[in-house]
This record gives C-alpha cells, sequence and structure tokens, in this order.
C-alpha cells in the first residue's frame, strides 16, 4: 500500500513511548468531552468539576485527576495560544515559550506535543497531496489551476484542503439529514448492492487507475454528499478500491453511535496506523454513547469533529443552510470586515465527482457558496455512462472537452464568476472573497484593466486588441494573459458550457 499519510502518520506516533501515548488517549477524551458537552465545559472553565463528573471521567476511561487539567481553568490563554490553528507552524516556539509553566502540567504539555505534531503533519500531508501526481498532464494542469483559484476564492481555508480528484458515492443520497448539510444531501434512496455491483465497481476503478495512474487514483474518497454507513457493504468497497489502486482511503461518518460500525472501521484501518476513521458528531447524547462504548486508547487515532449546534462551531453558510454573508468584495478601503471571513465552502474534491447508483459523474472543485454555487463547488461539466467502458470513455471525454493545455483562442477572455476587477493605479485589482490580488504600475496591466471592466471578448481578440489599439508589448501581453489563465482567474465554466 503506497499511503503517505500511513507513514507520516506513524512517524508521529513513533515519537512517543506507548504509556505516553495511552496518556495522550486519555487527554484528548478529557478534550472531547469539554468541547461536545456545555456542563462539563462550564464546570471546568469554574475550576469545579463535581464528585458525579469524576466519577464519569474515570467511568469513561480518563484515570487522572482532574486536577491535572487546572491550566484550562487557571490560565485558559495559555492552552487558547498553544491549539490555536494559527499558530501551530510556530508549536516548538510556543512550548518553548511556555514551558516552564507547562512543567507543572506534564499530561498537558505531552498532549500539546502531540497535536501540535499531528496539525503540522495534516499540513504537510496537504501539500504532498495538491502536488501534481496524474499520468494525465491535461488533468494535473487544470487541477493545479483550480487549486490556485480555490485558494484565491477560500483564503486560508482553501489551503487546508487537500484536492481529492475522486469521489464515488455508493449510495444515492444519505440517512443522516443533517440540519447544516452543506451539501443538500437529498433523503436516502438506492444502494449499489456489492454482489451485483463488485465487478462493475472494481471495473471503474480500474479505469480510475488506468486514466490517472494508481498513486493519483488514490487520492479518492468513496462517499461525498453521501453517508459510508449506508451501504451496508462500503468496507468491502474499502478493499476492493485499495487491492486495485494500493491505497487506503478516508473514511468520515457521522453514524457514530452504532458499536459494530465504528468497530468494524477501527479493525480495517487498525494495521495501516491511519489516523480514521473521522467520526462526526452530533450531540452531546452521542458523544457520551462513543465514550461509553469505545475505550480511549481505541479511540486514539480516531479525531471526532463536533459538529454540535451549542459547540461554537461556525457552519459553512451553503446548501440547506445558504446565507450570504459580507466578505472582500464588500470591503472597498475604507470599511473593515474585521477578520470576519466565513469559511466559504466543505467541499474539497478537485476532479470528478461520481455516483455510482445513478450513474453519473460531475467536473467539480471546490469555490467560495454563493446562490449559483450553493453547495460551495464549481459543476464544470456533467455525463451519464452505462458499463465500465463507458466510464471509461466518458471520463477521457470530459477531460478532452474542458482541460485544454493554452487558453483557446476563441475562449472568452471572462474573469471567474466570484471576482470583482477594480481599477487601479495604473492597473487593476482582482477582489475575491477572501483576497485581492493587485496588477499594478505597469501599463500592460493598465490596458488589460480596461479590457477586463468591458464585455468579454475571445482570447484572441484580447491579444490583438492589448497590441493594436493599446499598443503593447506582444511578450509582455502574452505572459500577462497567460498568468491569467495559469493563476485560475479566467472563467472555464462558461469555456466549458459553450461546448456541451
Ligand atoms: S452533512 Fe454529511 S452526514 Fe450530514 S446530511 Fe450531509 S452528507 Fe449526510
Amino acid at each position: 500500500m503506497h499511503n503517505e499519510q500511513s507513514y507520516s502518520y506513524q512517524h508521529i506516533l513513533d515519537a512517543f513511548t506507548q504509556e505516553q501515548l495511552y496518556l495522550i488517549s486519555q487527554v484528548k477524551r478529557f478534550f472531547e468531552w469539554y468541547e461536545g458537552d456545555a456542563d462539563f465545559r462550564a464546570s471546568v472553565n469554574t475550576g469545579r468539576v463535581n464528585d458525579e463528573q469524576q466519577r464519569r471521567m474515570k467511568q469513561i476511561g480518563i484515570d487522572f485527576p482532574v486536577r491535572e487539567m487546572a491550566l484550562v481553568w487557571e490560565n485558559p490563554e495559555i492552552i487558547k495560544e498553544c491549539i490555536s490553528p494559527k499558530r501551530s507552524s510556530e508549536h516548538a516556539d510556543i512550548l518553548i515559550k511556555h514551558a516552564e509553566l507547562l512543567h507543572d502540567y506534564p499530561l498537558l504539555e505531552l498532549w500539546l506535543r502531540f497535536i501540535l505534531r499531528q496539525r503540522m503533519r495534516i499540513k504537510e500531508v496537504c501539500k504532498q497531496r495538491r502536488l501534481p501526481d496524474s499520468k494525465n498532464t491535461r488533468f494535473e494542469n487544470w487541477r493545479i489551476r483550480r487549486i490556485v483559484s480555490a485558494q484565491s476564492e477560500l483564503g486560508g481555508y482553501g489551503h487546508n484542503i487537500d484536492h481529492p480528484i475522486l469521489a464515488l458515492e455508493l449510495s444515492e443520497g444519505c440517512s443522516v439529514q443533517c440540519w447544516f448539510c452543506s451539501f443538500s444531501a437529498q433523503k436516502l434512496g438506492k444502494i449499489l448492492d456489492y454482489q451485483e455491483n463488485k465487478d462493475f465497481f472494481r471495473g471503474v476503478a480500474r479505469a480510475c487507475a488506468d486514466i490517472f495512474g494508481s498513486k493519483a487514483a488514490g487520492l479518492a474518497m468513496l462517499y461525498y454528499a453521501s453517508e459510508p454507513f449506508d451501504n451496508p457493504r462500503y468496507i468491502d468497497y474499502l478493499r476492493d478500491y485499495a487491492d486495485i489502486t494500493g491505497a487506503v482511503t478516508c473514511t468520515s461518518t457521522a453514524v457514530c453511535a452504532d458499536k459494530k460500525w465504528i468497530d468494524d472501521l477501527l479493525a480495517f484501518y487498525r494495521p495501516y496506523n491511519l489516523p480514521w476513521p473521522r467520526l462526526s458528531v452530533l450531540s452531546t447524547k452521542i458523544l457520551h454513547k462513543i465514550h461509553d462504548q469505545h475505550t480511549p486508547y481505541e479511540l486514539r487515532d480516531v479525531s471526532l469533529l463536533m459538529q454540535l449546534k451549542d459547540s461554537g462551531q461556525p457552519k459553512v453558510l451553503g446548501g440547506r443552510i445558504l446565507a450570504q454573508k459580507d466578505d472582500m468584495r464588500q470591503c472597498n478601503g475604507k470599511n473593515d470586515l474585521q477578520g470576519s471571513i466565513p469559511q466559504g465552502s466543505i467541499a474539497c474534491v478537485t476532479g470528478f465527482l461520481i455516483n455510482l447508483v445513478r450513474k453519473d459523474i460531475k467536473l467539480v472543485s471546490p469555490c467560495y457558496v454563493s446562490e449559483k454555487w450553493s453547495c460551495g463547488y464549481r459543476i464544470f461539466d456533467q455525463a451519464s455512462f452505462d458499463t465500465v467502458d463507458d466510464f471509461h470513455s466518458a471520463m477521457l471525454d470530459m477531460i478532452e472537452r474542458n482541460m485544454p493545455e493554452t487558453p483557446p483562442a476563441h475562449m472568452p477572455l471572462q474573469l471567474r464568476d466570484d471576482l470583482v476587477c477594480r481599477t487601479a493605479e495604473k492597473g487593476f485589482d482582482l477582489v475575491s472573497p477572501n483576497q485581492i490580488h493587485h496588477f499594478q504600475n505597469k501599463s500592460v496591466f493598465q490596458a488589460l484593466g480596461e479590457l477586463l471592466i468591458k464585455p468579454p471578448v475571445s482570447y484572441a481578440d484580447a491579444f490583438d486588441i492589448l497590441m493594436d489599439k493599446y499598443g503593447q508589448n506582444p511578450l509582455e501581453v502574452q505572459a500577462v494573459l497567460k498568468n491569467l489563465f495559469n493563476n485560475g482567474f479566467l472563467d472555464e465554466v462558461r469555456f466549458s458550457a459553450s461546448r456541451f
């Protein structure tokens, strides 16, 4: 199995002794309870954890006295500073800065070392997975354009996406129906029956490995706007996919109270030392059930993502709860948004979203939620298929249709639909929901800025107009247009749509 995640996660585990890992898993559980239960959080914050809560600590496998965590109520700012996502890249410095204080709280210090290493690993893995890996160059260049485009639109959030290239849904819809579902998942419909479709599924996996190469085809997930639990043979599909591509893929599930399901997932991932599955916790009651049903050490590598209403984690305002919020485009230099730009999407796939029940394919990439792209991803193209052979050719056709190596002459020179173009000092600014890109102090930028705020012309016409009407140097014109294309500023959806 060629899973780089397994290697890097093992590297983290190797930095700690077995005994330390037992302790870490207990501190992890303490903070899960703290995060997911408002009553317990209030007790901890005031330093008054009552007898019953202390008994429950023991009952769910937290063996240390609550006093070990006293820093949480005595000096909460230190904890916040240490675990703030903004600071994780400087983790060594933070621990050194607070070394003296943390010395009195060895369990907290141990846990902080563990989670800060984990954060660094996640960043590193995301970076690695964004690198070109596919044997299909057209697709790879398109993916790179979409990745920079997502970073431009989503800002800091965009840098934490690992951009898997494939999502293969094994059911129609989702049984969980979360109130906040940013993908607006429909009610559960048909399931991809394993007995009937084993060969079909393996054929699709083989086609993906053939088109992208086995390693790149491993950048996949077997769910998206669907719930893995809904397909009773989900783990068999995971096994088949790993068998063909060599990659063990991740699982996130919101069905956490079913002990057998979680035990089966743990058993599947255990031999690979991977930090999976990930559990989306929808209520405090479910959190308690998880803690009752599994020991801290069993869940050592499992992230609990708190999706409770009162968890304080803001939801992405897309899909079922679509709402517009202010972003950088409303900021005109005089008003200040005071750091309130929301996370713009929960989407991650930059490539193909495939539903194996409906037998349809969408070419997608993450973007900032809007009325038009309410699920937080753009759809560039769609196709349907019947057999594995159809699937193979539909995928190649979509690559051919939507992924030119260079901007075709007839492609409209039109900006991405999230961008606002504002004229600026000898040039222009492109304002995305999360960032401003400056193109200033060059006559070619000034000419291009004037062109971009007019109705769009074709790429070839733009080239001629900039040279003939604005008298710009052809090499500079070529470079600046290429820059717009390669950095994902141009609207390739409309270009794609004009072709099908
Ligand atoms: S958020 Fe996930 S689990 Fe919840 S309804 Fe949407 S797809 Fe299903």
